[in-house]
């Protein structure tokens, strides 16, 4: 049986812990058919009976609700033994989770508690006899192939490893509640305040079919007035490189990459970006990249549909100039 640590938000179940889900079951078929559950710790962000419906459409057999005041805010070892409890009582010989912060530490809190490893941020599995997952590591720079002969087998799923996709045959979404004793000891570090986080300010660039792409090539938080008009040109949005946001030039909310939007547009005009691993994690599904860069060698021009190489801050202009000719205004 795989059990599976499933987070909320106003809606229900988070996409990464639906896209852990999908991988279980994707990991059940493969194993012959055994139950995936589902383990929901505290005081959801939305009805648990609405929750459970929706988890029997991604398959879910059981959906174990741990509620009670130790659970109902956060902390790390208290969801931990909320888990373990849960996994004692079905049996399960793996435990999943969604690679959040959350689902890290709570499955780094189990591992250590049951004396077994954790593989974090799995994106695939590789065979079940001996259990062999293959797992980012250092940043998702390098895959890593990793045999889980413990029981149970603990691993969290890296975000967007596989895409979110209800079962062809739902499970029957029981809803199970339990309030196991818990230790003081584990209630020791735990969430006692919280604020909303800022509104996602990402949606433009996510769902944009034109993205103009800045890197450290724009030269400072002043080298983007020419970017920013190709972008209304082009009718579309600003996407940077961590760099960029790391510098302070521009918000987070436009970075692409493993740790900001992944995006998927038509054009995907690249304009001083070398094209490391994480940038490209956020930009590989565009359909046709035209690079902007210095370097010819630059891994973003290599992997690029089409690429000038040259500086950004004379070849951007020139193609504004031409798209604004074309439309007769100059
Ligand atoms: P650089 O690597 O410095 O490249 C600048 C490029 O601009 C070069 O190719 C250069 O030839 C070119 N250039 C310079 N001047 C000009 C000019 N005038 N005209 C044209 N071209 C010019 N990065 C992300 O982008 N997104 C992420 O989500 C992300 N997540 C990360 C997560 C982790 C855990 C780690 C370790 C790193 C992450 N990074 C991420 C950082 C990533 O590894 C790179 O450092 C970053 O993408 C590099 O940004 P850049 O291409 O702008 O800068």
């Amino acid at each position: 049986m795989i059990l599976v640590l499933v987070e909320t938000d106003g809606t229900g179940a988070t996409e990464v812990s639906r896209e852990t889900l999908t991988f279980a079951r994707d990991l059940s078929a493969a194993g012959g058919g055994v139950p995936v559950d589902a383990v929901v710790v505290g005081s959801p962000a939305c009805s648990v009976e609405a929750l459970a419906q929706q988890l029997a459409a991604y398959g879910v057999r059981d959906v174990h609700h741990v509620s009670g005041d130790a659970f109902s805010a956060y902390g790390g070892a208290a969801w931990a033994s909320a888990v373990q409890s849960v996994r004692a009582e079905v049996g399960s010989v793996v435990v999943a989770a969604a690679g959040t912060p959350r689902g890290m530490e709570v499955l780094a809190h189990l591992g250590a508690r049951l004396g077994v490893p954790m593989a974090a941020n799995v994106v695939a599995f590789d065979g079940l006899a001996p259990f062999t997952v293959t797992r980012q590591v250092v940043g998702g720079a390098v895959l890593e192939d990793m045999v889980l002969d413990q029981r149970p087998a603990l691993f969290t799923v890296a975000g967007h490893a596989v895409e979110a996709a209800a079962a062809a045959t739902p499970g029957a979404g029981r809803l199970v509640g339990s309030t196991p004793e818990v230790a003081p000891a584990d209630l020791v570090a735990r969430v006692v305040s919280s604020e909303p986080a800022q509104a996602d300010l990402s949606g433009g660039l996510k769902s944009a079919r034109v993205v103009v792409g800045a890197g450290r090539g724009a030269g400072s938080a002043d080298g983007f007035g020419d970017l920013l008009e190709l972008r209304d040109l082009l009718d579309g949005a600003l996407g940077v490189s961590r760099v960029v946001t790391s510098l302070g030039w521009r918000p987070h909310h436009e970075q692409v990459g493993q740790t900001g939007s992944r995006i998927s547009p038509d054009l995907y005009v690249a304009c001083g970006i070398s094209g490391a691993i994480q940038h490209w994690a956020g930009c590989s599904s565009a359909k046709t990249i035209l690079a902007i860069n210095t370097d010819e060698d630059a891994p973003m021009v290599a992997k690029a549909h089409y690429a000038v190489i040259g500086d950004l801050h004379e070849v951007v202009p020139a193609i504004n100039e031409e798209l604004r000719r074309r439309r007769g205004g100059g």
